[in-house]
């Protein structure tokens, strides 16, 4: 079975180029977490690597160990732990270690090695990072740990709560303030970033001395507003596998939802909610077969779904692609998004193992 993500990875290079300009040059840490937004992790962390990242992003420890498994040498930061993780093998691997409370710091230096580590002050989002109470122990015994030679502290960072230019004003003084109380008990990070993808092109202010890309690598915005010169870098499509010519007032699907209005042609495609397709879209989700685009008939099932093609000519084995670059004439990923009543990242991240991934570029 072809169900297929296609994945342009000239694409990928392009848009961390586009994002750049934008973002004036600010240096890149491209995030790869969760498979690089479900693109696949270590050919998106080679691409992005090879067009000028200096460093990659990922949440677990564990994602960064494949990295470095596969042979990707870039610096790398990781940030969010289990509380009872090993850090010696991210220690060893030369892992970048976020860290974000006291007790997570006494472990890592602890751990086997010299850490390099960059703490996470939480200028306001309310998730990881150490509040304004932790703050200042946080980055004491951090010295106190360098100056014994137990560790290094390369960076000091936090992460934007997009929640509007007051919020964003507000988390910049927070994490500016930080910043300087980590300078007042002796460190001197190399690295400050606090911007993601919306920060990083909507606000100036928060790009500090690194911004981290995501979303908008992949091609995709990262709120309402289209970025300009982006292409969506993953395309889902699958082989029509069965065509069926039904009567009027025909069932389809589970529950009925749809039923046909006319004679018509049913095209089947085999993806379904097993492979991430939002079972919330059923009925608005769009899929381009042969340069028209349809509405999915009826609900998504978990391996399949139905496509009242009505008369146009489509055959088994023609492509019927769900979502792609609408430069292209596909669908895009945010009609997805709107069908389900969720967010691009979430459309993209959720394509499963099902899925093969292609590359191209
Ligand atoms: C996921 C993530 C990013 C990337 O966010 P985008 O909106 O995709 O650019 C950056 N920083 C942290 C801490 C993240 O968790």
């Amino acid at each position: 079975m072809t169900r297929e993500a296609l994945v342009d990875l000239d694409a990928i290079r392009s848009n961390l180029a586009v994002l750049s300009t934008a973002t004036a040059a600010t240096p890149a840490m491209v995030i790869v977490k969760a498979n690089a937004y479900g693109h696949g992790a270590v050919p998106v962390a080679r691409a992005v690597v090879e067009a000028g990242a200096a460093w990659l992003g990922t949440a677990d420890l564990a994602e960064a160990l494949e990295l470095r498994a596969a042979g990707v040498a870039a610096p790398i930061l990781a940030w969010l732990h289990e509380p009872d993780v090993d850090f010696a093998p991210a220690i060893e691997g030369g892992v970048d270690i976020g860290v974000s409370y006291p007790q997570q710091l006494e472990r890592v230096a602890a751990a086997s090695g010299r850490a390099f580590v960059q703490l996470k002050v939480d200028s306001g989002l309310g998730r990881n990072g150490a509040d304004a109470t932790q703050w200042l122990e946080l980055v004491e015994a951090a010295a106190a740990h360098q100056r014994a030679g137990r560790l290094v502290v390369r960076g000091v960072w936090s992460h934007l709560a997009n929640a509007g230019p007051e919020a964003d004003a507000a988390q910049i003084a927070t994490f500016t303030e930080a910043l300087e109380a980590a300078r007042a008990a002796g460190l001197e990070p190399e690295l400050v970033h606090l911007a993601a993808t919306a920060g990083a092109l909507r606000v100036p202010a928060s790009r500090f001395g690194m911004v981290r890309l995501g979303i908008g690598v992949y091609g995709l915005s990262p709120d309402d507003t289209p970025v300009p010169g982006l292409t969506p870098a993953m395309t889902l499509s699958a082989p029509v596998v069965a065509v069926k010519h039904v009567p009027a007032n025909h069932g389809v699907s589970y529950g009925f939802d749809y039923r046909t209005t006319a004679p018509t042609t049913l095209a089947l495609v085999p993806v379904g909610y097993a492979d991430g397709l939002p079972r919330s879209a059923s009925g608005g989700a769009p899929v381009a077969i042969n340069g028209r685009t349809y509405r999915i008939a009826g609900r998504i099932a978990m391996d399949q779904v139905v496509v009242d093609v009505g008369d146009a000519p489509v055959s088994v084995g023609d492509r019927a692609v769900l979502f792609g670059d609408p430069a292209m004439g596909a669908p895009s990923a945010d009609e997805w998004a709107a069908a389900a009543g969720t967010i691009n990242y979430e459309i993209v991240t959720r394509i499963g193992p099902r899925v093969a991934r292609r590359y191209r570029g």
